[in-house]
């Protein structure tokens, strides 16, 4: 299920992101976000009340806390977990791509090029991302927010 992110919700955005859902986020008026939701087959994540009632039943989601944590785990056990988990930028909800670590020498810290041998690289923004940052915080995030079989 490919979502979208009303503009109170930056934060879980990112999250949903970093798990692997395709998310949109969205900063602009009321009636855009309604016209995306349905010309994209997205369900809607909002905490606006009056949302929902402008489309079709089973599109939206509304979000109970005001708190990203606790959003990131009604969406999750709502949804369950996305097929292929952490292959998203944080930042512009694309693929990410692997990245040959030769290639990064020099582009990220000198001891991470060291301790690690599998990065990835947005398509978009070009960011690097490695399994020990992005990978272990949104383990330890889905551990609070999905404690389930997670290997
Ligand atoms: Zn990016």
């Amino acid at each position: 299920m490919r979502l979208v992110a009303d503009a109170m919700l930056g934060r879980l955005a990112k999250w949903l992101r970093a798990l692997g859902y395709d998310t949109l986020y969205w900063r602009g008026d009321d009636a855009g976000l309604v016209r995306l939701t349905i010309a994209e087959d997205r369900l809607l994540l909002t905490r606006d009340t009056r949302l929902p009632s402008r489309l079709p039943a089973g599109r939206s989601l509304l979000i109970e806390s005001d708190y990203y944590d606790e959003q990131l785990r009604q969406v999750v056990s709502r949804l369950g977990l996305p097929p292929r988990m952490g292959h998203r930028c944080m930042r512009c909800n694309l693929l990410l791509e692997p990245a040959a670590k030769a290639e990064l020498r020099g582009r990220v810290p000198e001891f991470v090029w060291h301790q690690h041998d599998r990065f990835a690289r947005c398509p978009g923004c070009f960011r690097i991302y490695w399994e020990g940052t992005h990978y272990a915080r949104m383990m330890e995030t889905l551990g609070r927010v999905a404690p389930m079989n997670i290997a």
